[in-house]
């Protein structure tokens, strides 16, 4: 079945009616064939991103949240806004409407393995010496704890979730969070994960025996993550063809469980966008770019190269230094410069979703230190790779209102 979507934008799309998940066993090769017409001299379109408090921790009123998209709205073209996860409905079906008759996409911002354990009963993560992955400290109120990544009650309890309590809020579509393994925010542990019965078996399937890349790991330390290749978008090969299997084996994982849940809300005719580490450091946390997003209908890497928090660039690739500083084949540091950022563009172009390239618009002394230049250096890169929109993130409510200006200064 034929249907247009996002009716400015000229794109057709595929639907993925084929009913996914119905066989019993993950449907991962759903199609979703997106023919885009290239839009030359357009104008920008973006993706704001709203943080409304995790799930029972309501902290913004929906007429704050409605001024504030106005706001941004009468500056920029805003093209949908990505709200979540505070449970409280009546949020977003005041946000929603003024939305809606805005002509705005309203998505759900949902995260799927981690924090949903909080209300759901999640099958947690193990790592591969079979001890629970632990949480970073000083990660504030979001919950760093991650669930198995082979589990099917954990991709299940995604819809469920989203049907006991968004479904009558009027979402247009979801937003899939924390699609990934942990990070080395958790140490060698987080990486080196899940460990758990159910993956051990599902790795051996797949090629991988955890016994034997635990035991190898035991015995190179650091030359287990020893690179042969580490080009800037993230294809790193691994000396070690044990080692270079585990995260392949991971990734594939990852991604079937990503793609069944995707099909899954395509199927209700909802439109589906993934947040995602950028390219460079994406596959330390299982997620390569051209399994995972294969039917989505958007992508939005998170290109933050201000942030000194989980998901930042330099932060989490200094962090994977910092554990394993005898691992041969790595850059030290990465640097953070308009020609890395566009490595990362370059990567991110040949994903098989259109990308949205995310950059920070918050302000925070200590955490994004994001000021106009940046902004403008970071959206000029982005227009110059012909990319149709950006978003804004993570929060639009904590964006400076000089911010959202020098963006419209630029045209
Ligand atoms: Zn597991």
């Amino acid at each position: 079945m034929f249907r247009f979507q996002e009716n400015d934008r000229m794109e057709i799309r595929l639907s993925c009616g084929f009913g996914c998940g119905k066989s019993g066993s993950p449907r991962t090769d759903c199609p979703s064939e997106v023919q885009r017409k290239e839009s030359q001299g357009e104008e920008m379109k973006y993706i704001l991103q709203v943080f409304t408090g995790s799930w029972n921790q309501a902290n913004v009123q929906p007429e704050e949240i409605i001024r504030t998209i106005e706001e941004t709205a009468s500056l920029i073209p805003v093209e949908k806004v990505i709200i979540g996860w505070n449970t409280d409905p009546s949020v977003y079906r005041k946000t929603g409407q003024f939305l809606h008759e805005s002509g705005i996409r309203m998505l759900l911002w949902l995260p799927v393995f981690a924090e949903i354990g909080e209300i759901a009963g999640q099958d947690e993560a193990l790592d591969l010496f079979g001890k629970n992955v632990p949480s970073p400290a000083g990660t504030g109120a979001e919950n760093f704890r991650f669930g198995c990544i082979s589990s099917r009650n954990n991709t299940r309890l995604v819809m469920d979730v989203f049907e006991k309590f968004f479904s009558g809020c009027g979402f247009d579509g979801v937003f899939l969070d924390r699609i990934r393994s942990q990070s080395f925010v958790s140490g060698i542990p987080g990486v080196l994960s899940c460990g758990c019965e159910r993956c051990r078996k599902a790795f051996l399937e797949r090629g991988s025996d955890l016994d034997q890349v635990r035991r190898r790991y035991e015995e190179s330390g650091d030359a287990f993550f020893d690179a042969e290749t580490f080009p800037m978008n993230g294809e790193f090969i691994l000396r070690d063809p044990l080692a270079q299997r585990f995260f392949d084996v991971k990734e594939e994982l990852i991604a079937d469980a990503v793609n069944e849940i995707v099909c899954d809300f395509r199927n209700r005719g909802m439109t589906v966008g993934l947040d995602l580490f950028a390219p460079v450091v994406s596959r330390f946390v299982g997620q390569k770019y051209s399994k995972i997003a294969k039917n989505a209908d958007f992508i939005k890497p998170m290109l933050y190269r201000r942030t000194e928090a989980p998901a930042g660039i330099g932060y989490e690739y200094s962090l994977f230094r910092k554990c394993l500083p005898g691992a041969k084949g790595w850059r030290n540091q990465l640097p953070g410069d308009r020609a890395f950022l566009n490595t990362q563009l370059e990567a991110i172009r040949s994903a098989p979703c259109p990308g949205y390239p995310g950059i920070e618009i918050n302000y925070d002394e200590q955490l994004v230190r994001t000021d106009a230049d940046y902004l403008k250096e970071s959206l000029d890169a982005i227009r110059a790779y012909g990319f149709e929109g950006a978003a804004l993130c993570w929060d639009i409510m904590r964006a400076p209102p000089s911010h959202i200006q020098s963006i419209r200064d630029m045209g």
